[in-house]
C-alpha cells in the first residue's frame, strides 16, 4: 500500500477524541505491519484507547519516529466528508490528514519499505503511533511513559510539531522544532461585599475589581527573551531577507515587522520568544441586581525555560495589584532538545539535501505542546517535523486543526521519504 492509500483508509476510521476509539486504527496498521512480518504490539490502558508500537531491526542503535492516531472534532462546513478520506486531484481529504494521520502513514510505510528492501539495519527503528494526544496524552504517550517506557526508549525521537516550512524571498526554510514552551495555567480570584444593586455604594464589587485586574493583564509587556535557537533563527530569516540587523532582546519587534513574513508566523515567532498571558475565562455574579462578592478568571500563561512557577506568581501579582488572590491550576515546565546533538545535523542536512539547493532547515520552540513533552521528560531528545514538498500549497496549514483538512500526495511521500532515507542513514 502506497502512502495515501494507508492515510486514506486512516481517515476512515473515526476516531474524534473524545471518545477516541484510536484502537480500530492501531488494529489497521498493525494488521499492514503483520502482513509485511513485523512485530507490533497494542497497548491499550482502557478499552477503545489503543497505541500502536512497532518494531523492526535488531542492534544497540534504536529510532524512534512517533505520530498520533486521534483527531480533534471536525464540526460543521466542510466541502467534503471530514471523514472520507478520499484521493482526489493529487489531494488526500480528512480530518488527520495532517495532523497527525500523516506522519503515521509516512512512518509506517517508511518501515514496510525499509523491511521490502531486506534492509540489514544495525538498530531497530521504531514506531509509535498513539492514543489521545489532542486531550493531553493520558491514555496514549503518556501511559505508555509512566508504565512501560522501555517500549519507547530511543537514541532520538521524531514526532509533529513544526510549523510547516515558510517561502521567504523565494527560499524555502524548513523547521525542526527542539523545545515547548510550558503552561502555568493561573486563577485570579476576586472577593467583595455583596449588596442590593439598587445601592451599589454599600457594597464593594468584585466584578469590578476583576476588570480592572483583567485591563492591567491586557497591558502586560513582557520581557523578551532569546534562547540561542531562535536568535539563530531570525539571524538567518534576517539574512534572506536582506535585512542588516542582528537579532537582540531589545530589537525583535522591529526585527519582526521588518521581516515583513506571513502574520501568523511573526505572531508565533513573537510568542517564542516572551512568556504570554491571556485572560481567558471569567465567571462572577448572580443576578443583575444583586453587587458580586465573587468573581474568577483563568489565565493561559506560556512559560520559556527559565521562569519558574514563583517568577509566574511575582509577575502577576505585579500586574493586578494587592487584594486579589492568585493561584496556579496547571503547570508543566518548558521541554527542550539541543540543537547541538548529531541527530539533528543528520535531519538538518537530509532537509536541505530533499527540499533542494535554496533550502534551508531551521530549529524552532512551539508555543504549545505535544506528546514529544513525555520524551524528554524521559531523557529521549526529541525533534518535531513539519516537513512538505517544496511544492506545497502554504493555505493548507490552516486546515489543521479547522475546516477541509488535507494534505498533497507529493507532501505526505516527502515525509514517508525523509522518514525512510533518515533511518537508512542512522541505522545502517
Ligand atoms: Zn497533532
Amino acid at each position: 500500500m502506497n502512502p495515501e492509500n494507508v492515510l486514506s483508509e486512516l481517515i476512515k476510521i473515526n476516531t474524534t477524541n473524545p471518545p477516541g476509539n484510536e484502537t480500530a486504527a492501531a488494529h489497521f496498521l498493525a494488521g499492514l505491519l503483520k502482513e509485511a512480518g513485523i512485530a507490533c504490539e497494542i497497548v491499550e490502558p482502557v478499552k477503545g484507547r489503543g497505541s500502536l508500537i512497532a518494531r523492526f531491526g535488531r542492534g544497540p542503535k534504536k529510532l524512534l519516529y512517533m505520530s498520533h492516531l486521534d483527531v480533534v472534532p471536525a464540526g460543521d462546513g466542510w466541502d467534503f466528508g471530514p471523514f472520507s478520506g478520499e484521493i482526489r486531484e493529487g489531494m488526500v481529504l480528512g480530518r488527520g490528514a495532517i495532523d497527525c494521520k500523516d506522519l503515521a502513514a509516512a512512518g509506517v510505510c517508511a518501515l514496510l519499505q525499509l523491511a521490502k528492501e531486506g534492509a540489514s539495519l544495525k538498530g531497530e527503528l521504531i514506531i509509535a503511533a498513539t492514543a489521545d494526544e489532542e486531550q493531553g496524552g493520558g491514555h496514549g504517550a503518556g501511559h505508555i511513559a509512566v508504565h512501560c517506557p522501555d517500549k519507547i526508549r530511543a537514541d532520538f525521537a521524531i514526532n509533529e510539531g513544526a510549523p510547516f516550512p515558510l517561502s521567504v524571498n523565494g527560499k524555502m526554510i524548513y523547521f525542526i522544532q527542539v523545545g515547548e514552551k510550558g503552561t502555568a495555567w493561573s486563577r485570579i480570584t476576586a472577593r467583595g461585599i455583596s449588596c442590593h444593586g439598587s445601592i451599589p455604594s454599600l457594597g464593594e464589587n468584585a466584578v469590578v475589581k476583576m476588570a480592572r485586574a483583567v485591563s492591567a493583564l491586557a497591558e502586560y509587556r513582557p520581557g523578551v527573551i532569546l534562547i540561542p535557537e531562535l536568535t539563530a533563527l531570525l539571524a538567518e530569516l534576517a539574512q534572506v531577507r536582506e535585512l542588516d540587523m542582528i537579532p537582540t532582546p531589545q530589537n525583535v519587534d522591529e526585527l519582526l515587522s521588518e521581516l515583513d513574513i506571513d502574520t501568523t508566523f511573526t505572531e508565533m515567532i513573537r510568542a517564542m520568544t516572551r512568556m504570554t498571558v491571556s485572560p481567558n475565562m471569567i465567571q462572577g455574579g448572580t443576578k443583575t441586581n444583586i453587587v458580586p462578592d465573587f468573581c474568577e478568571c483563568d489565565v493561559d500563561v506560556r512559560i520559556l525555560p527559565g521562569q519558574s512557577a514563583e517568577y509566574v506568581m511575582q509577575e502577576i501579582f505585579d500586574l493586578v495589584g494587592p487584594g486579589l488572590e492568585i493561584a496556579l491550576t496547571e503547570y508543566r515546565e518548558p521541554t527542550f532538545t539541543s540543537s547541538e546533538l548529531a541527530p539533528y545535523r543528520l535531519m538538518k542536512q537530509l532537509t536541505e539535501e530533499m527540499a533542494g539547493p535554496e533550502a534551508v532547515c531551521l530549529p524552532v520552540i512551539s508555543t504549545g505542546a505535544t506528546d514529544s513533552k513525555y520524551l524528554r521528560d524521559l531523557g529521549i531528545p526529541a525533534y518535531g517535523i513539519g516537513h512538505m514538498d517544496p511544492g506545497y500549497d502554504p493555505s493548507l496549514s490552516a486546515t489543521m486543526h479547522g475546516r477541509n483538512e488535507r494534505i498533497d500526495v507529493k507532501s505526505l511521500r516527502f515525509k514517508t521519504e525523509f522518514l525512510t532515507e533518515l533511518a537508512r542513514r542512522y541505522l545502517t
